[in-house]
């Protein structure tokens, strides 16, 4: 199945989101999904644009507010193969308390977050991701503020899938969200996905020196949590592959009572049709 469609993004030649957008597209496709059975739900930034460039339901949210929608979404049709996606900006600044309780909450989505240290959208401002010492026109002298730890932070809200990627490594990051799909609870994939236009430091050269692949490490197994820990504090964070997976973890909605029942959305409504105008006429 083809997961593109004739959008053509309008984001920088060079930016780090087209390989996000490619990885969805091939993601979907080899797990032999239909784009009926998809739906994509963004935030804003200039990563907030991908839900309107994959032939599947999408959805462009508000700031910060893909995830509970996205989980809402997938409340109320878990037929539904539903995806978040946004920047680091949308996720861990104004969107972080959606972050951590989804975390937390565990139901069955992935969130894709682009990952650039910068607020590219607005023209290249500090975000919660940029480092120490980033000087951008909001930080002329150099950010004060120390930079969050998305993989951390996630571990220690207890997330039963962890992942990171980086733009320039299609083939791993492709794997990494198709493994992100087929989890069972939700699953976090951060990627380092370079601004090429605001960020001069987070560049495809900078991560290619500094980034410490999981996949080459021997005898590294994600289900060991404390492990996971160590290296990402190891590294700075600077890793990619599968960092952490709890299979046993449920899902959230699989804890409901009544799991077994038609997904919400596709039940009866059990009122015949003058019942439901005259709902209908109440709340008008
Ligand atoms: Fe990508 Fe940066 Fe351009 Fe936005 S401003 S489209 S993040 S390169
Ligand atoms: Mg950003």
């Amino acid at each position: 199945k083809d997961f593109r469609n004739k959008v053509k993004p309008n984001w920088c030649p060079g930016c780090g989101d087209f390989s996000v957008l490619a990885a969805m597209q091939r993601a979907f496709a080899n797990q032999g999904l239909e784009p009926e059975d998809v739906a994509i739900v963004s935030g804003i930034g200039c990563s907030g644009r991908i839900s309107g460039y994959v032939n599947a339901y999408g959805f462009h949210g508000v700031h910060g507010r893909a995830l509970p929608i996205a989980q809402g979404l997938k409340l109320a049709n878990r037929d539904l193969t539903v995806v978040a996606a946004g920047g680091d900006g949308d996720g861990f600044a104004i969107g972080m308390g959606h972050t951590i309780h989804a975390i937390r909450r565990n139901v069955d989505i992935t969130y894709i977050v682009m990952d650039n240290q910068v607020y590219g959208l607005t023209k290249g401002q500090t975000s919660p991701r940029s480092e120490m010492g980033f000087k951008t026109k909001s930080t002329p002298k150099g950010s004060i503020e120390a930079t969050i730890a998305p993989m951390e932070m996630a571990l220690t809200a207890g997330a039963g899938f962890v992942a990171q990627a980086v733009s320039s490594d299609l083939k791993q990051l492709t794997r990494l969200v198709e493994e992100g799909l087929k989890h069972k609870g939700f699953s976090l994939i951060n990627v380092y996905s370079p601004c090429v236009t605001y960020n001069k430091v987070n560049t495809y050269d900078w991560f290619k020196e500094h980034l410490v692949n999981l996949d080459d490490e021997e005898g590294y197994d994600p289900s060991n949590r404390m492990q996971a820990m160590q290296k990402l504090m190891e590294h700075n964070g600077l890793v990619t592959g599968l960092i952490y997976q709890n299979k046993e973890r449920k899902a959230y909605e699989e804890l409901i009572p009544g799991f077994d029942e038609k997904p919400l959305a596709k039940q009866d409504l059990k009122i015949n049709k003058e019942q439901f105008e005259e709902l209908v006429a109440e709340f008008a």
